[in-house]
């Protein structure tokens, strides 16, 4: 092995079959698996990360039956005519190496939808429908299922199944006392607990034999209460392996757990010693997930001997050629996810297909094609945000040729904001890999230029995009003048900032810098994972003896007084993403600020900020007033409509809509207009 990456990249021999390598795809719903009409696009999206080098791909979940289905009409497999669409996906997968398992999923008590059933008739918080208790026959019958699903999967052409039996769905509930009630012989002592996991595992051996890959996730830590001890878990995986299961695959916390765990704040590897602790007690291969986003953070995990194989799902959205790059030592061209979840959770959780935020075209491979152009074109892209950069790195990766002029010293724009908040570190590596990709795809970047009309002009482009961005809106009050009023870029970019502060307006950034403000001077960044464990309430104890490894949090005394406040009458942070927003809120709550709502600004003074709730002028004795209160777009070299221009204009990003600025939509725009130039 000649590159600094061999466990990473050794192959794993299975005795039956061998997987090239030991990064596995994880299972991540696109929306894309639910239609079969769409598969033509599912085996694109998972064809182009076979060729992009991964070893072992997890589909997406397919229920055995409509009792299983996390969404009405869900993707599911259990009829000879389901068969078809999924003979593209694996052959597209198979055409480059890679193997293919196919994860049957059942929700249980989570499903959104009227047919929902579980261990006992306990609702979830996350799902407003009540599930049945399965009774001894309904679980007999849903063993067959799977089984039917696994020989359905195996005609298909997949490798394998992955049965989900972590994050809280149907298989986890009866694992934990959390859901399983019962006192029957599914319920009970953890022996009984498992009984429905083993069976179905044995059922499927005794079914199809021994050349078919069983994995199984299961959960590591459940963060819930009356979650399982280290010992059960031990217990679970030891009984699988003798049922029949080729690999083991971590998952970490259910879904309705109150500590985050893929959140771009939970440092990455966080979990991984609970894994290495499952590892020494079996003899089967074992998958570690959650947070591992580098091949250097995947290379050490295996050269500790923590694991046998590395699960990424959403870094291999964001760089299809993840593994590719890593082999030919170009990791510093890899699109690192940021564990933003915009793009992908957040889509799946408001039924949209998934896609990524730094890569708009995961799972849309056959709709955002880069073509090579046949008539290059001489192209200015003013402004160096992501915007800009998606668009100037396309256009050029195409075979224009691009200049990009950005006024400051760097580019980055509003991620040179971002990257400085606690927990948002990745946001570094969406600029390097835009950084390295202006120069592999050679735009001529021109800092500390800001260009007008005429000088584009003479130069003669043909082509200009305007993504100038945004500045922050002021406010226009009386006192807004003073020092004492800062913009959220002024106080990220290192202003001081006095003990009490009032923070205006409550969007993504007023929760950013109210986090950004609570950081304690000296800690570090990212911050240590013990540290997070303390914070977040993690037993910090790989054998833990804490029901579902959690522990009384470590509550640290504020560092600054903030109120954070906004006009709108509704909840603080309402507009946040589903899958982020509640530990944003979380977090703010824990550290004791004041989150008033259906305020009005009046005026501000030496004394403090002068606002009225509820119909009563009020003073909130304040230092400092930091204005969070959205952009406004900077477009004036965008020419008026109708006026005669040499070139082109166009424009994207902040600079075309303030109001919706948003990294998601500016690297899509940038990327979809400079595939059509
Ligand atoms: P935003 O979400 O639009 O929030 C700005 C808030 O300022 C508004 O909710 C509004 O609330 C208030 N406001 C607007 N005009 C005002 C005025 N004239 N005077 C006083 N208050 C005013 O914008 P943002 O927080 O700057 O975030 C920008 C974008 O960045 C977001 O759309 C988001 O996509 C992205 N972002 C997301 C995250 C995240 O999800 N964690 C973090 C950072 C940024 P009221 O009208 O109720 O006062
Ligand atoms: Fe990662 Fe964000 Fe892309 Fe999801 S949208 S894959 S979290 S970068």
């Amino acid at each position: 092995m000649t590159t600094s990456y061999a466990h990473l990249l050794s192959p794993l021999h299975l005795g039956f079959t061998t997987l090239k390598n030991r990064v596995v795809m994880g299972s991540m719903h696109t929306g894309l698996e639910d239609r079969f009409y769409n598969y033509p696009k599912l085996a694109a999206y998972f064809g182009e990360r076979a060729k992009g080098g991964v070893g072992l791909i997890i589909t997406g979940g397919i229920s055995p039956n409509r009792q299983g289905w996390l969404l009405p009409a869900g993707g599911t497999m259990n009829t000879l005519g389901d068969i078809a669409p999924h003979r593209l996906v694996t052959h597209a997968v198979h055409k480059h190496g890679a193997k293919i398992l196919l994860q049957i999923l059942h929700a249980g008590r989570y499903g959104y939808q009227p047919f929902v059933v579980s261990a006992s008739p306990i609702k979830s918080p996350i799902s407003p429908f009540k599930p049945r208790q399965l009774s001894d026959k309904q679980i007999l019958n849903t063993i067959q299922d799977y089984v039917k699903t696994a020989s359905l999967a195996k005609k298909a052409g997949y490798d394998g199944v992955e049965i989900m039996g972590s994050e809280g769905y149907l298989l986890n509930q009866f694992l934990s006392r959390h859901v399983n009630q019962r006192n029957d012989r599914w319920g009970g002592p953890i022996e009984n607990r498992m009984r429905f996991a083993v069976e179905i595992v044995k059922a499927i051996r005794a079914e199809i034999g021994d050349k078919f890959i069983i994995c199984f996730r299961l959960s590591m830590l459940d963060l819930v209460h009356d979650g399982n001890t280290m010992d059960e878990v031990i217990t679970v995986a030891k009984a699988l392996e003798q049922a029949g299961v080729t690999l083991l695959n971590t998952g970490i916390g259910w879904h309705e757990a109150r500590i985050p765990t893929i959140v771009t704040s939970v440092p990455r590897a966080a979990f991984v010693d609970y894994t290495a602790a499952v590892k020494q007690q079996v003899s089967i291969p074992v998958i570690a997930s959650n947070r591992i986003n580098m091949p250097d953070t995947a290379e050490e995990i295996l050269a500790a001997g923590k694991a046998d194989m590395i699960q990424m799902a959403r870094p291999l959205l964001a760089d299809a050629f993840w593994v590719n790059k890593t082999a030919t030592n170009r990791v510093d061209e890899i699109n690192t996810c940021i564990a933003c979840n915009q793009a992908c959770l957040d889509h799946t959780f408001k039924n949209q297909r998934a896609t990524c935020l730094v890569n708009p075209r995961a799972a849309y491979e056959t709709e955002l094609v880069y073509v090579k152009t046949k008539q290059p074109k001489r192209i200015a892209v003013v402004g160096g945000g992501v915007a800009g950069m998606s668009a100037a790195t396309v256009a050029a990766g195409r075979g224009h040729q691009v200049t990009l002029f950005e006024a400051n010293a760097d580019v980055g724009g509003q991620f040179n904001l971002a990257k400085v908040i606690p927990g948002k570190e990745e946001f570094h590596e969406t600029i390097r890999y835009f950084k390295v990709q202006l120069e592999k795809t050679g735009v001529d970047v021109r800092l500390n230029t800001k260009v007008n009309r005429e000088q584009l002009e003479r130069e003669g482009f043909e082509e200009v995009i305007v993504a100038t961005g945004v500045v922050p809106r002021t406010l226009n009050i009386p006192g807004s003048d003073l020092p004492q009023v800062l913009s959220y870029a002024e106080v990220l970019n290192g202003a001081p900032v006095g003990y009490k502060v009032a923070v205006i307006g409550a969007g993504g950034i007023g929760f950013d810098v109210s986090e950004f403000l609570l950081k304690p001077e000296q800690q570090p960044q990212p911050q240590p994972v013990e540290d997070w464990k303390r914070e977040w309430g993690v037993d910090l104890n790989p054998h833990y003896v804490s029901e579902g490894g959690m522990q009384a949090p470590e509550i640290h005394p504020p560092v600054r007084e903030i109120y954070l406040l906004q006009r709108k009458t509704t909840p603080l942070g309402a507009g946040l993403g589903k899958t982020t927003g509640w530990v944003h809120r979380a977090q703010l709550k824990k550290h004791g600020v004041r989150m008033l709502r259906g305020v009005q600004y009046k005026a501000i003074g030496d004394e403090g900020l002068w606002v009225e709730m509820d119909g009563h002028d009020q003073l909130l004795r304040v230092d400092t007033v930091v204005v969070c209160a959205g952009q406004e777009s900077v477009k004036e070299i965008m020419p008026a409509t109708g006026q005669q221009t040499l070139a082109q204009y166009h424009i994207i990003g902040g600079a075309k809509l303030a109001a919706e600025l948003d990294a998601k939509r500016a690297i899509r725009e940038g990327a979809e207009l400079a595939a059509k130039l």
